[in-house]
């Protein structure tokens, strides 16, 4: 392919330009918003990043992958976009989620540590782990700077050639055309449209987008990430980072939250309060009365079973489909961008759970919370 069109420019759509871009292709991004905007799921300041994803290898192996090229961004951009300050798994079972994580992390090689609870105390200022048989610490995990990253690879990829065009485009013969008129064609069009997916191939894509928060609470400086970890209960549906670059400590209710149009405004939070700082106040009772600094609204694009979507369409030529990040998406932008650009140049075909059709709702990849 030597000339792409790629509209959408959250972490599917801007790895894709970039890789392509540092390739010499022709390549044109387009959004209708700037790069980063927080109508956007990539819009965020932080995102996890963390190769534990239960027995699913195919996303342990791209998790780890975009580790790499994460760093390979950080390197050509001068910016500090990635933060490895681990990730801890708070298991409540033998042989459950957390379980099946580290036997995938150990076939593939990829760091991890199991802990008695009373050992993962040293990892946060205050932990109280007494519910818990293990906690599994991913070392080499961590947090990404999301917002700067999509920025960085947007910007990136207009320094290797590409062009980036501010409008909203609607698919019509294999092209995009801009609400101006203006037409663009190329050998393929990629549209990695997040929440806006469903509405544009709503014959194609079953995607739900739903409300979200995010809670950041005045922890202190005891609280400074990095220095304690991210951390994931799978089972409770409950995740959070310390206190990175001063934001407060962040804590989220990861189960599926109400509706909400991609086009409608995000509204203010507060909905979850309640039960963030009942687990906080469990799981670390300092944080017990910290006061709320902020709380962040933003939405899930989900797919019934929470696997990305990543295919060409089956009757729109040169037309491709890529999204679907289920709130786990965000950090194998740059891995799904290669595997994607592979499979434009006809090689290696995408994994099988990319694929368009039929989807019947599973077990989550994000946590246990839908
Ligand atoms: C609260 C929250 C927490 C999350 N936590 C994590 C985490 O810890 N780790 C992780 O890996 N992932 C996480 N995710 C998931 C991850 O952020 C998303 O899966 C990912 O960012 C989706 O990226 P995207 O490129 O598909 O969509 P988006 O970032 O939404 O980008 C799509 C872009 O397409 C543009 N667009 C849409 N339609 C059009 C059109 N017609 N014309 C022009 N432009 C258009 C939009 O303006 C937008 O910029 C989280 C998500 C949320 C909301």
């Amino acid at each position: 392919m030597s000339r792409v069109v790629v509209v959408g420019a959250g972490t599917f759509g801007a790895s894709l330009a970039w890789w392509l871009a540092r390739r010499g292709r022709e390549v044109v991004l387009v959004d209708q918003f700037e790069p980063g905007d927080p109508r956007a799921s990539s819009g965020g300041e932080s995102r996890l990043i963390r190769c534990s994803h239960g027995p699913y290898s195919v996303y342990s192996q791209t998790s780890r992958r975009a580790r790499t090229l994460w760093r390979e961004l950080e390197a050509e951009s001068g910016e500090d976009l990635m933060v490895e300050c681990g990730v801890a798994w708070f298991a409540h079972s033998e042989d459950g989620w957390e379980a099946e994580s580290e036997r995938t992390l150990a076939a593939q090689g990829i760091p991890s540590q199991r802990l008695e609870p009373s050992e993962a105390a040293r990892l946060f200022p205050s932990f109280d782990g007494g519910d818990l048989a293990f906690v599994l610490l991913e070392p080499e995990a961590g947090v990404l700077r999301a917002q700067r990253a999509v920025r960085a690879l947007a910007s990136q990829a207009v320094a290797h050639g590409a062009r980036l065009v501010r409008g909203r485009a609607g698919p019509e013969d294999g092209a995009a055309v801009l609400e101006s008129g203006e037409r663009l064609e190329g050998d393929a069009v990629v549209w990695a449209c997040g929440g806006w997916l469903g509405g544009l191939f709503a014959d194609r894509v079953a995607l739900r987008t739903t409300r979200q928060e995010l809670l950041f609470l005045d922890g202190g400086p005891a609280w400074r990430t990095p220095g304690v970890p991210a951390w994931v209960d799978y089972d409770r549906a409950m995740y959070g980072t310390g206190d990175l670059d001063g934001l407060g400590v962040k804590a989220a209710l990861d189960t599926e939250g109400p509706p909400l149009d991609p086009d409608a405004e995000l509204p203010a939070a507060g909905a979850t309060e309640a039960q963030v700082r009942e687990y906080c106040a469990q799981r670390f009772p300092a944080l017990a009365r910290a006061p709320l600094r902020e709380g962040r609204c933003c939405r899930y694009e989900l797919s019934p079973d929470s696997h990305f979507i990543a295919a060409p369409h089956p009757e729109l030529e040169r037309t491709w489909l890529v999204g679907a990040g289920s709130g786990h998406g965000f950090k194998h932008g740059p891995a799904i961008a290669e595997l994607v650009a592979a499979a434009l140049d006809g090689g290696e075909p995408l994994p099988a759970q990319f694929a368009l059709g039929e989807r019947t709702r599973g077990r989550s990849l994000r946590t246990a919370g839908s």
